[in-house]
């Protein structure tokens, strides 16, 4: 959560930082922060080296913590590439068993049809399960098919 989600108080908002500074603070690597430029985090100038001021940097993450918060309803998925839940294409989704307890709810996004997927529990598939279609499916068969040895001619 802590990296996913670094606290805006952090920085002084009257200070400047550059990318490494930045990710010395919250113990990231720098080409996170250059993500964040990429994801509408304005530095002071064009100048080099690049220098963002704390309280730009500090709102920045801010929204971003707000945004990350928007949680999933039932029958919803999270997409990451959209950065919001996202009810899957024509309602349908797999549970795949990872474990006896545990496994990933996935479908497909309905914006950019990319595999989307949510951690559950077994027993927490009806919670979440809103007006999906779930196919319970077993992993280990997928991994039974791979496992198995090339056919002797
Ligand atoms: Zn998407």
């Amino acid at each position: 959560m802590g990296k996913h989600h670094p606290n805006p108080n952090l920085v002084k908002i009257h200070r400047c930082y550059s990318c490494e500074d930045l990710a010395k603070l919250y113990g990231i690597h720098v080409n996170t922060v250059r993500g964040w430029r990429e994801e509408g985090l304005s530095p002071i100038d064009d100048c080099k080296p690049v220098l963002f001021q704390g309280a730009t940097v500090a709102g920045f993450l801010r929204q971003r913590r707000a945004s990350g918060k928007r949680p999933c309803l039932p029958g919803q998925i999270y997409c990451l590439p959209c950065r919001a839940p996202k009810n899957p294409a024509h309602r349908m989704a797999d549970y795949v068993a990872i474990t006896d307890t545990r496994g990933n709810l996935q479908g497909i996004c309905p914006d950019c049809e990319r595999l989307i997927n949510r951690s559950v529990g077994r027993g927490g598939i009806e919670p979440i399960r809103g007006n999906l279609e779930i196919t319970v499916r077993a992993a280990s068969l997928r991994n039974d098919r791979v496992r198995r040895p090339p056919r002797e001619l």
